[in-house]
């Protein structure tokens, strides 16, 4: 799997836009999310491109995608407190990127209900 060229996460994970890099690896990057729904709102991505949890990402990138989330929940300090991680998939989860996300929420207590 590629970089797709019109994908605004591709840019942002490859430094094609630059933005502030919470937390990098070879095959995965972590960055804040624009309009953030949490204190703490941060998007874990692969640097390559795939649409959705089930469009093939191999093990090596989801290995990626959760050391990510392991750095980024430590260093904001989540890891006792606790967060929530959410990954949105088509019309009916509400994604509008087409880039595979997984959302990492917290800094504040989150509720129960359907997720
Ligand atoms: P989805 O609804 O697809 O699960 O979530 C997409 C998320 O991407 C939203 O929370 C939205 O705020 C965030 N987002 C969309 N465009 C950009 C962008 O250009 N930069 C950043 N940092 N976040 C974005
Ligand atoms: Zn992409």
């Amino acid at each position: 799997m590629a970089k797709d060229n019109d994908c605004i996460f591709c840019k942002l994970a490859n430094g094609d836009i630059p933005t502030n890099l919470l937390y990098e690896n070879d095959l995965a990057a972590a960055f804040a999310d624009a309009n953030p729904q949490a204190p703490v709102h941060v998007l874990v991505v692969p640097k390559d491109h795939y649409a959705n949890i089930i469009d093939g990402i191999p093990a090596d990138v989801l290995a990626a995608m959760v050391d990510a989330v392991d750095h980024v929940a430590r260093e904001r300090g989540l890891d006792k407190a606790g967060f929530r991680t959410i990954m949105n998939t088509g019309e009916a989860a509400g994604q509008t990127v087409n880039h595979v996300h997984m959302h990492i929420l917290g800094g504040t207590s989150l509720g129960e209900g359907l997720l």
